[in-house]
C-alpha cells in the first residue's frame, strides 16, 4: 500500500512517535511524506520515505496529485487545529480529495490507531481491487 505522512509543526513529535511505534508495519509499505515530516520520521526510524516538498511549499498538493490519480491508499495527516496555517487551501483540498476517492484518512492520533490496526487486519485490502481495476 502507498501511505502518506503529513504533520503540522505542533504534531510532528506525535507522528514521529506513531511511526516509531508501528515501524514493523510501516516498513512493509511504500511511504511518502511532506518534506520536514519525512525527515523527522527518518531520523528516528529506519523507514525509507519518498519526501515531497515541505507542506507550505506545495508538498500537500504533490501528495494530493497521487490521491487524484487514485494511487494513494492511506493518509496520516496530523493536523494542528489550534494554529492558522499559511497553506490552509492546500490542506482543505487534500482532505477533500481523500473524500472524493474514499481514501482512509486519519487527522489525529485516535483515528490513526484505528487505521493502522485496520490496515494490519486487512480492512483496507479493498484498495487492491481498486488498483487491479485501474490497470485493466
Ligand atoms: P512539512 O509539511 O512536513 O514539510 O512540515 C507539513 C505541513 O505543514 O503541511
Amino acid at each position: 500500500m502507498k501511505i502518506a505522512f503529513i504533520a503540522h509543526d505542533q504534531k510532528k513529535n506525535d507522528i514521529v512517535n506513531f511511526a516509531v511505534a508501528y515501524e514493523p508495519i510501516f516498513c512493509k509499505h511504500e511511504l511518502y511524506s511532506t518534506g520536514t515530516t519525512g525527515s523527522r520520521i527518518m531520523e528516528k526510524t529506519n523507514l525509507k520515505i519518498h519526501r515531497f516538498n515541505s507542506g507550505p511549499l506545495g508538498g500537500d498538493q504533490e501528495i494530493g496529485s497521487l490521491i487524484a490519480k487514485n494511487q494513494m491508499d492511506i493518509v496520516f495527516f496530523f493536523r494542528d487545529p489550534l494554529t492558522a496555517q499559511p497553506h490552509e487551501p492546500d490542506i482543505s483540498a487534500l482532505i477533500r480529495l481523500c473524500d472524493v476517492y474514499s481514501i482512509p484518512l486519519a487527522t489525529n492520533m485516535g483515528t490513526a490507531e484505528i487505521l493502522i490496526h485496520g490496515l494490519e487486519r486487512g480492512d483496507i485490502d479493498w484498495r487492491n481491487i481498486v488498483h487491479e481495476q485501474r490497470t485493466e
